[in-house]
């Protein structure tokens, strides 16, 4: 049984989203053949399997005993919301009444999962809105691994298919700090990447992290996954406004630990994040700061545009500006794409999750959905 809590659990212990030790170890305390863990493993993130009764290589008394004692549950989609452009926003809602943000980005030769961690954070940039959020806790691994599973059902992708997919990538850049919680992240990981179930390559998957710099090291030694740094300055005074985490782990710190991040190549770069604030780090002496900080790191750059949120202390920087940082950063080598905000009308761009969701009261929230 996993150690964590999951807040899926019923009278009915729910099977998805357990990992390949925890379900042989149910299968073995139901008294069943290692075998039918495979077998399970198959139909449920392979085939996406909701129901026992659709398992047609199990026999019919062994799919009627298995319903009597488990369920094969989603969380329930409190809201589904589309962007004009294409991107998807599922509100999801665990058994204890949290709920996390997942967004879905199409783009043309690719379609991006950004998945959420933790339900809030801990953390509290000032120019992010999930910061801003007071309820806070982990999501079980089964929580991380079931916003996959929404999305494939959403978008009708089961069995797991190997070509022409539309969730290709999954990022790591919802709600939460996934380096807080860390553990289940890795556990959720290690199912999503499973080449025999819900099969996204390692290569794939970007973790970002707002620079838990002590978590680094094993994050990229244990899951060997695309890290991402939400660096936004490059000076100490500033950073400690913006991430006030930098006051614990600076700036030069957080490059050490990305100059030694273990997989790191120019094959291979670690992205790093910079969110471009108005007058506050978008001068061209900022960016011929960030060429010099990153020298020796094999890193491209991902400018973003900033977000704004109802009460944000910050207003992006002008285009030109963006512009002017990004020829300077690309003069010197690195590559600098400005991201294309995506979903602003839903607000499920960058730092704008759970919004709404948090200022309703319990009572004011919309009805469930069936998932
Ligand atoms: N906690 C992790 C991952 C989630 S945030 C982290 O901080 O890296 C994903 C990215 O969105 C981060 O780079 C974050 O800094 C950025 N972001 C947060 N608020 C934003 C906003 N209002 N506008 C644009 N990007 C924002
Ligand atoms: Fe948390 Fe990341 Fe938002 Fe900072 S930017 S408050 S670490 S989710």
């Amino acid at each position: 049984m996993p150690t964590e809590k999951t807040s899926f659990e019923t009278p009915r212990r729910n099977l998805a989203g357990l990992g390949r030790d925890a379900l042989a170890a149910e299968m073995t305390a139901f008294g069943a053949e290692p075998f039918r863990a495979r077998q399970l493993w198959h139909w449920i993130y392979h085939r996406g399997a909701t129901d026992f009764a659709a398992m047609t290589s199990l026999s019919k008394p062994f799919r009627d005993k298995l319903a009597a004692r488990y369920v094969l549950k989603r969380p329930a989609i409190s809201r589904a919301l589309a962007s004009v452009d294409g991107t998807r926003k599922w509100l999801l809602r665990f058994c204890d009444g949290e709920e996390v943000e997942t967004v879905h980005i199409p783009e043309e030769d690719r379609g991006t999962l950004c998945v959420s961690s933790q339900v809030g954070c801990t953390l509290t940039c000032s120019f992010c809105h999930t910061g801003t959020q007071r309820l806070v806790r982990n999501l079980a691994s089964e929580e991380i691994v079931a916003q996959v599973m929404i999305a494939r059902d959403a978008l009708g992708e089961w069995p797991s298919p190997r070509d022409d997919r539309q969730v290709t990538n999954v990022v790591l850049m919802g709600m939460g700090e996934p380096l807080f919680n860390y553990e289940n992240v890795a556990a959720a990981l290690k199912v999503i990447m499973d080449p025999e179930g819900l099969s996204i390559s390692r290569r794939k998957i970007t973790l970002s992290t707002s620079g838990v710099v002590p978590m680094i090291r094993r994050c990229g030694e244990e899951l060997a996954v695309n890290l991402a740094v939400s660096l936004h300055a490059v000076r100490d005074d500033i950073r400690d406004r913006l991430v006030p985490l930098n006051r614990k782990y600076p700036i030069a710190e957080l490059l050490d630990a990305c100059r030694t991040y273990p997989g790191a190549s120019n094959a291979r770069r670690i992205t790093f994040e910079y969110v471009m604030l108005r007058g506050i780090n978008d001068s061209p002496s900022d960016a011929r700061e960030l060429v010099r900080l990153l020298a020796g790191i094999p890193a491209k750059v991902n400018l973003i545009p900033f977000n704004s949120w109802p009460g944000a202390p910050y207003e992006g920087s002008p285009d030109a500006a963006i512009k002017a940082f990004s020829d300077i950063v690309f003069a010197a080598g690195y590559s600098a794409p400005v991201r294309t905000p995506r979903g602003r009308d839903i607000f499920a761009a960058c730092g704008q999750l759970k919004s709404a969701s948090v200022k309703l009261r319990r009572s004011e929230r919309p009805p469930v959905s069936a998932a």
